[in-house]
């Protein structure tokens, strides 16, 4: 089960997972995804990141588990139409 906190999420603080501090600054941070298998790509992402003042932790929080999975599907959405001219192009030079 996957329950949102019923408090105005604004109200919601993040925890230190290591020490359980909530003397925590939040940092929005340029990362990049590296996504596939076979011809992995670095997908751009900008999230949240979770630094505890007290024993120099970092992590990351539903909120930046969140935009990770929306960009990777935004980037899915938009790879199934190139794989598929791709794949097109492939067998008719073939
Ligand atoms: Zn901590």
């Amino acid at each position: 089960m996957c329950e949102y906190p019923a408090q105005d999420v604004r109200e919601w603080l993040p925890t230190c997972g290591q020490c359980g501090s909530t003397n925590v600054d939040v940092m929005w941070e340029d990362h990049r995804i590296l996504y596939g298998v076979s011809s992995p790509v670095y997908i751009d992402v900008r999230h949240p990141v979770n630094y505890c003042n007290d024993c120099r932790f970092c992590f990351y929080d539903w909120r930046a588990e969140e935009i990770r999975d929306e960009t990777v599907k935004r980037y899915q959405a938009k790879g199934l139409t190139s794989t598929t001219s791709e794949r097109t192009l492939s067998s008719v030079n073939a």
